[in-house]
């Protein structure tokens, strides 16, 4: 792969032309293939390494076809890149026991939130926001795989989210950036490079951070990431948002075999991945606490009319057989369908509702409820909140795949109406049996639309 000369120019300045040229040859060796496991689901995938900075992350020896494997479609783990897995670290080290809020602000397609989501498991809550909308689209499905219901998806502008008024113990923004660290994975970045366009998408982060500010509470953290390794994007603006925006920059403690090299700015502490020194792609993370009081108020401002109407008694009754109810709040959204949240999370969601923040998800989605009659969305079988008291069936990996092709036409099970099609004791949608046949209830969207190999069985 053919570099940009000024590239090498500008690293080389950076951290010298040795290190500078063992940058480059890492460049040139294939990318490591890194997964991480959602731990409340079962799990085939195994890796021999763990990547020493995330407990459920782990490098596979050869990269499998992911689409032919069930349990990627059940959400049992996501595909990552390991360096941007030390999400995981820093957010054990800033918030231990994690009941807190968190805002994932350039989310799509879902790594650092789906990450999120697993640290929060289930406590606390996590809005993923992500401005474009197909982007979003392939946000929401990740996080629908992931099955906490303590999630909302937004689709807004970062001014919008910080003049809406909900604030976060954690903002976290993986910034959009010249992706020089991805020149190895994605060798389209290579083209897009300039010095220009690193000005361009350094000036932008300024900007996105200074909209996103009010959303964080006083004493709350923001976790600034991109996927570069100038100094222009990442410690210059990290020393620039301590001076403009009241923040201070706080240390990480990490472990020197970990090969993650700390860059000292002048008032902030940044971590960066070079691929010639870690089992990774090219990454900076830094961490702020902001100091300055900016008058927003807390999540705790209770909206004095609710936007939101819970379900009334006799449409709960045909809700019991499929949901697990415990500390939730059912209610009908906008959209016509019944949503599912944890109670902790009502105010919060109410005052985005309010606040008319265009949400793409709001908790699990349950599904549909028409005069008594109940049909349950997809969300829901992939999600913790199903009760487990709903039939299912175990399909092997043929059928599992067939089902997920939409080509599996009866299944081996007495009990008719509807079944959870599971595989490894995985929820992958829902089926509804009628003896002869089955109807299929995984949406067409989420289909595996490659051909299956002719013998699935030697898979
Ligand atoms: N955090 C994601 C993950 O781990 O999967 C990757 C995020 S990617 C580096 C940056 C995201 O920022 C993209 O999805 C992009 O659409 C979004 N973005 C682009 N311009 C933006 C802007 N002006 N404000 C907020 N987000 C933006």
């Amino acid at each position: 792969m053919k570099l940009p000369d000024l590239f090498f120019d500008r690293i080389a300045a950076q951290i010298g032309t040795d290190e500078a040229r063992l940058l480059l040859k890492a460049i040139e060796r294939p990318s490591p293939v890194s997964v991480r496991i959602n731990p409340v689901k079962n799990n085939c995938i195994s890796g021999n390494f763990q990547v020493p900075w995330c407990k459920y992350g782990y490098y596979l020896d050869e990269r499998p076809v992911f689409t032919l494997d069930p349990d990627f479609h059940a959400g049992a783990y996501y595909v990552q890149e390991a360096s941007s897995m030390v999400l995981w670290h820093i957010l054990e080290t800033i918030a231990p026991g994690g009941n807190i809020s968190v805002l994932d602000l350039c989310a799509a397609p879902g790594g650092k939130s789906t990450l999120a989501a697993a640290w929060l498991s289930g406590k606390g809550m996590l809005v993923a926001n992500e401005v474009v909308k197909t982007r979003a689209n392939v946000l929401k499905y990740n996080i629908l795989k992931e099955g906490h219901a303590n999630v909302i998806i937004t689709c807004v502008q970062p001014s919008e989210l910080g003049r809406s008024g909900p604030t976060f113990d954690i903002v976290i923004v993986d910034a959009p950036c010249s992706g020089e660290g991805m020149f190895r994975k994605d060798p389209e970045a290579v083209s897009h490079w300039s010095v220009q366009n690193v000005e361009t998408c350094a000036v932008r982060q300024k900007s996105i951070i200074a909209d996103i500010l009010p959303a964080l509470k006083e004493g709350g953290f923001l976790i600034y990431s991109t996927c570069t390794y100038n100094h222009e994007e990442n410690i210059n603006n990290a020393d620039y948002f301590a001076s403009e925006f009241g923040m201070e920059g706080r240390h990480i403690p990490l472990d020197e075999s970990w090969g993650i090299s700390v860059i000292e700015g002048k008032k902030t502490t940044g971590y960066q991945f070079f691929p010639h020194r870690v089992r990774g792609e090219g990454f900076f993370v830094t961490v702020l606490q902001k100091t300055e009081v900016n008058g927003t108020k807390g999540f705790g401002s209770k909206p004095k009319t609710s936007g939101i109407s819970t379900l009334p008694p006799k449409s709960m009754e045909c809700l019991k057989p499929w949901l697990k109810n415990e500390g939730m709040v059912v209610f009908e959204g906008s959209d016509g369908l019944i949503h599912v949240i944890p109670e902790a999370m009502l105010t919060q969601v109410d005052s985005m509702f309010k606040a008319k923040v265009y949400m793409l998800g709001a908790g699990i989605t349950a599904g549909k409820l028409t005069k008594d009659v109940f049909i349950p969305d997809h969300s829901l079988a992939l999600s913790h909140s199903m009760s487990t008291l709903l039939p299912r069936v175990e399909l092997d990996k043929t059928e599992a795949l067939l089902y997920l092709k939409k080509q599996l036409n009866t299944i081996r099970s007495g009990t008719k109406g509807w079944t959870i099609a599971s595989y490894n004791g995985n929820a992958l949608g829902f089926l509804k049996n009628l003896g002869d046949r089955i109807n299929n209830y995984l949406p067409n969207e989420y289909r595996i639309l490659m051909d299956l190999p002719t013998d699935i069985t030697a898979l």
